[in-house]
Formats: structure tokens, C-alpha cells, sequence
């Protein structure tokens, strides 16, 4: 019998709406290697799919692989690796954890895809391994919600819903949520909702401050009231969790500085009229989420 040499080496994939993207990583939190494929519909396609990249990025030898883990959309059991309701790839109901590690013979881990890209974005800025102490993840996605980490292990909650603050209904033009409520933060400070906000520009965000720049009245409007919903969020998440790295990600923060300029602008105008808001100094913790590694799957595959 050949010698075997222990697995070490651990897989993340990252679901997504339009692909499917893995990263192979070692016992250092390196990346050795990423694929990707795009993403078909139906529980099958999606199985098939998860199966196949996390063999291109190991060559199909699993038994160098200690983990698979997995981050998706849908509403996720990160106990049982049930998930449910995958809206974009038309999946309702699925056992991924279970027959992942039945497909690969490796364990599987499944996280929802915010939580993933949380942990992986403080594992990339902390240099291979989590920054230490709480490191919250904004993710100005299709909706809003943030994922949080503590000491490089994810804060699930009772019920899996911590960080889901896109739905805290305090935005003051009450808006109806999708959800059934008025007024969540998510119906102001999102990707979709900034689209449809200010519909002239795809992406939106970057159009929108470049206009409010130059004065444009109704882009001014628009801008002032996102920025108070990401100012609102931002102070929700900053003093309930005290977290001492602020990590904006999501589509929307690919906006890049001009982001961070108009946050921490809205922020500073608040610290002018609380001295216990400019003692936090929120601003200086504030951090951009990493463009250039995959976060999601790199997240993923930590936290299995
Ligand atoms: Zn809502």
C-alpha cells in the first residue's frame, strides 16, 4: 500500500448567482489555487457544479482534502448544511452539506455567503490569519446584511440571523421591504435599492457621488439619503458589537474611495454633534474589502 500523506488541505466554494468559484488553500491560509464555472439552476445542476469545481481546484484527489466548505445565498443551517429558498439559481430546498460530503467523500461545511465572505475578508486583510478581536462585514450586496467575527470564528447567533441588520426598520421614508415591513435599512443602503434609486448609471453608486460632486440637486438628495442609511448602519453594528475593524464589502463597495469619502464625511458630521460618537472614531475603523483575492470561498473554506 502506497504511503498517504495527511490531508491538510482544505477547499472553499463560493455560491453565487451567476457562478461558482473555488479556492484551494493550505494549513496557512495560502491560496494555491481557484476555478471557477458558471452557475446552473436547479438542486442537482448546483450539486454537480459545487462536485466539480472542488475537483478542478484538487485535480480530483479529495484525499488530500480535510474539508470542503461551502458559502451560498438562501437561508442556510449551518448545523445540518440544510439549504433553503437559493432565489437566483431556482433552488428550494436542499441538503448541500450532506450530499457534497457524500459526493466527495470529505466533510462538508455550509455557511450563508455574507458569513463566508466576513470571515474570508478578515482572514485576506489579516494576512492569512482572522485580525483578532470582533471584525465586523458589511455587505452592500443585492440586499444588506453584516457578518460577524469574532477571534476568526463566526457569530451565528441563537438562530443564525446575527448580523442581519438590513431589515432593522428605522429608515425614515418607509419604504415597503420585500420582507413586509417599512422602512429597513436595506430599502435605502443596498446595491438593488441604489439601482433603483438612481437608475441612470449601472452601477449606480459611482455615478451618483461623481453627480452629487458636482452639485446635481436630485443626486445630492439621493446620496444624503443613502448615506444616512449606511451612517444608521454603521452605528448600529459599531455599538452593539464594538467592532474593531469595519470591513465594507459587497458589489457596492467596489465603488472604492469615493465610498469611503462620503461614509466618513457623514460619520465626522455626527462626531461634530456627539463627543461619544467621536470618541469611538468610527472612521478610522473602517476598511475596504480585498477586490483582488476570493473572499467567499477563502471564508468558506476557513470556516469548515
Ligand atoms: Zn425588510
Amino acid at each position: 500500500m502506497s504511503e498517504q500523506k495527511p490531508a491538510t488541505l482544505r477547499i472553499g466554494v463560493d455560491v453565487g448567482g451567476t457562478k461558482i468559484e473555488a479556492a484551494l488553500i493550505d494549513e496557512l491560509g495560502r491560496v494555491l489555487r481557484t476555478e471557477r464555472i458558471p452557475a446552473r439552476h436547479g438542486e442537482e445542476a448546483v450539486i454537480d457544479d459545487i462536485v466539480a469545481v472542488a475537483g478542478q481546484v484538487c485535480d480530483g484527489d479529495f484525499n488530500r482534502v480535510a474539508s470542503v466548505g461551502i458559502g451560498t445565498p438562501g437561508q442556510v443551517d449551518y448545523v445540518s448544511g440544510h439549504v433553503d429558498n437559493i432565489v437566483n439559481l431556482g433552488v428550494t430546498s436542499l441538503d448541500m452539506g450532506p450530499l457534497v460530503e457524500q459526493r466527495t467523500g470529505v466533510p462538508a461545511h455550509v455557511e450563508n455567503d455574507v458569513n463566508a465572505a466576513a470571515l474570508g475578508a478578515a482572514v485576506v486583510l489579516g494576512g492569512g490569519t482572522s485580525l483578532p478581536g470582533v471584525v465586523a462585514f458589511l455587505n452592500f450586496g443585492t440586499g444588506l446584511a453584516a457578518g460577524l467575527v469574532q477571534d476568526g470564528v463566526l457569530m451565528h447567533g441563537a438562530s443564525g440571523a446575527a448580523g442581519e441588520v438590513g431589515h432593522i426598520p428605522v429608515e425614515p421614508h418607509r419604504f415597503k421591504c420585500p420582507c413586509g415591513q417599512y422602512g429597513c435599512l436595506e430599502t435605502v443602503c443596498s446595491g438593488a435599492s441604489v439601482a433603483r434609486l438612481w437608475p441612470s448609471a449601472n452601477p449606480a453608486m459611482p455615478d451618483l457621488i461623481r453627480r452629487a460632486k458636482k452639485r446635481e440637486a436630485k443626486a445630492v438628495d439621493v446620496l444624503d439619503m443613502v448615506v444616512r442609511a449606511i451612517g444608521d448602519t454603521i452605528q448600529i453594528v459599531a455599538q452593539s458589537m464594538d467592532p474593531s475593524v469595519i470591513i465594507l464589502g459587497g458589489g457596492m463597495a467596489k465603488t472604492g474611495d469615493p465610498l469611503v469619502e462620503v461614509i466618513t464625511a457623514e460619520l465626522r458630521r455626527r462626531e461634530s454633534q456627539c463627543r461619544f460618537l467621536a470618541s469611538l472614531d468610527l472612521p478610522s475603523r473602517l476598511r475596504l474589502a480585498p477586490l483582488n483575492q476570493p473572499v467567499g470561498a477563502i471564508g468558506a473554506a476557513v470556516a469548515a
